[in-house]
């Protein structure tokens, strides 16, 4: 603890972000980074508790008073070398996390918690931009194969641990470029998609092979990959999408958000999308409906796309701006986040229905809604419940569908490997996260459903130990 003062004189200072007139017209990562001095300061806001909670929170335990350290003396190289112990990828974690570390952190009780995510992502620039990272090829190999099946976060977190113990690692991945929901569900706006292919170089540089275009299941079967590997990890996602199955879902302009978001993508790096399937909000009134994250990333798509209106709707009700009292620090608090995306503008209506999609010659024109309260049915649980006579209806020209996942996908892979399934829909592991066929194991949001990045690099670190482990058993 280099400055033991630093908390009591030093006041949280965020990045922030581009100012909205500049950013709302590109595609560029809105937050900004802050000066190397005055990131020392704020790396020096960190107490060295005791017990450090933040660690506690973070999914992937990070060491933050150890790093936060070197990084107030300057020593980068130092604190990239601990945060890389825990995290594969604090360049990603740097910029999408949600930071449950800060929530948990010892300052937050009566003061501004340290910025812990917008120090692992100074961390994670300076050892780029320093050349600290570079590819280190394991110098034996074991002879044992593996097959990682999708190159989401947990499928690269799951490649680069075993490549490293010497494993020869062969990643699948059915869609044309790495990076799973990285690449082609988080805007660019979030997370530029140079961020990825930066860290990916570095790992086909360490001798991991990646077979892109190739969807297993279908395009290469389950008798086939289990003949030419050892062990097999599966990081396929929980990639269900839940709709919407009211009246006038037929009709044209209704959309799911990842077709959205991840045409959006592409449109980004360049593709030619044909006019018949472009996707694009230029002068409508855009309905986003699910007030969740995805949510918001389709209402800052909409916007740069320069929607007329747009408007997101949330079933449940408006969560509280504090911290409530029934989640008190350390855990996590369930409450009203404003994302960069809602800055840009965007009305947002809680506690609110959608009943029907009304059309006009087979397009969408128009919503019909419903307010709800919420109350306890006869076994205890919430309920949303229509208030009489509160019916109204929002204009719409393009609505986007921001409702979650559902589980993993049953068609293809799972069903070709006779895959068991947990109770959520997603794929059942035991507790070493194999599934319940022998040396395929399984990790990510294919078993615990749509989760995070940081959970998915946790559960990919997870399993390749346990594939290591069943590999040298
Ligand atoms: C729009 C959006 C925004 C998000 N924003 C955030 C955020 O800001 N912060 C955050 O922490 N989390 C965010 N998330 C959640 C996060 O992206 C996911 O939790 C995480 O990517 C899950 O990682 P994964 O590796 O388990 O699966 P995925 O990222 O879903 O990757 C699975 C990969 O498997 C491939 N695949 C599937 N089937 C096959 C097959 N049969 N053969 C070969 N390959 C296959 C897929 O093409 C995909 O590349 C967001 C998610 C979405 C959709
Ligand atoms: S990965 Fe997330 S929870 Fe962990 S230290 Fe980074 S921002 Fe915090």
């Amino acid at each position: 603890m280099g400055n033991p003062r630093g908390f009591l004189e030093i006041p949280r200072i965020e990045s922030g972000y581009r100012p909205v007139e500049e950013r709302i017209s590109d595609y560029s990562e809105v937050e900004k980074l802050l000066p190397e001095e005055d990131r020392r300061l704020q790396a020096s806001r960190c107490m060295d508790c005791g017990v450090p909670f933040c660690h506690w929170a973070c999914p992937v335990s990070n060491i933050m008073p150890e790093w936060h350290d070197m990084i107030y003396r300057g020593r980068w190289k130092d604190a990239y070398a601990i945060l890389s112990e825990t995290n594969n990828f604090p360049e990603f974690t740097g910029r999408v996390c949600p930071a449950p570390c800060e929530a948990s952190c010892v300052l937050s009780i009566n003061d501004a918690p340290v910025t812990i995510r917008q120090n692992e992502l100074a961390v994670a620039e300076k050892a780029f931009s320093e050349g600290f990272i570079k590819a280190h090829p394991p110098k034996k190999r074991t002879g044992k194969k593996v097959a990682v099946i999708g190159s989401g976060p947990a499928g690269l977190a799951c490649a680069d641990v075993l490549n490293k113990k010497g494993h020869s690692v062969v990643l699948f991945e059915s869609a044309d470029s790495v990076g799973g929901y990285l690449r082609f569900g988080i805007p660019d706006f979030k997370l530029d998609k140079r961020i990825i292919d930066r860290r990916v170089n570095i790992l086909i540089g360490e001798g991991i092979e990646i077979r892109t275009g190739i969807e297993v299941g279908k395009d290469i079967d389950a008798v086939s990959i289990r003949k030419e590997f050892d062990a097999i990890c599966i990081a396929i996602g929980a990639r269900e999408a839940r709709d919407l199955n009211i009246e006038g879902r037929e009709l044209d302009g209704i959309y799911l958000a990842m077709s959205y978001l991840e045409q959006q993508n592409r449109i980004v790096r360049g593709e030619e999308i044909p006019q018949s399937c472009i996707i694009n909000a230029y002068n409508k009134n855009v309905v986003v409906i699910g007030g969740g994250d995805t949510g918001a990333d389709c209402v800052g798509s909409a916007n740069r796309q320069g929607a007329r209106r747009v408007t997101q709707v949330e079933i449940l009700p408006m969560p509280p701006i504090k911290r409530p009292e029934h989640e008190p620090w350390p855990l996590w608090p369930k409450v009203l986040k404003t994302s960069s995306s809602h800055e840009e503008g965007c009305e947002r209506l809680w506690n609110i229905k959608t009943k029907r999609f009304c059309g006009i010659d087979g397009k969408v024109s128009s919503i019909e809604c419903v307010r709800v309260s919420w109350q306890r049915d006869e076994r205890g649980m919430l309920i949303p419940v229509e208030i009489a006579n509160s019916d109204f209806e929002i204009k719409a020209e393009m609505v986007i569908l921001a409702l979650g996942f559902l589980h993993v996908k049953h068609t293809g892979l799972v069903e070709q490997f006779g895959l068991a399934l947990n109770p959520a829909g997603n794929i059942a592991i035991n507790e070493r996260m194999m599934t319940s066929e022998e040396g395929i194991f399984a990790a990510g949001d294919a078993t615990r459903g749509a989760s995070l990045v940081v959970w998915a690099i946790h559960e990919g670190r997870s399993v390749a130990t346990h594939i290591d482990d069943y590999l040298s058993s």
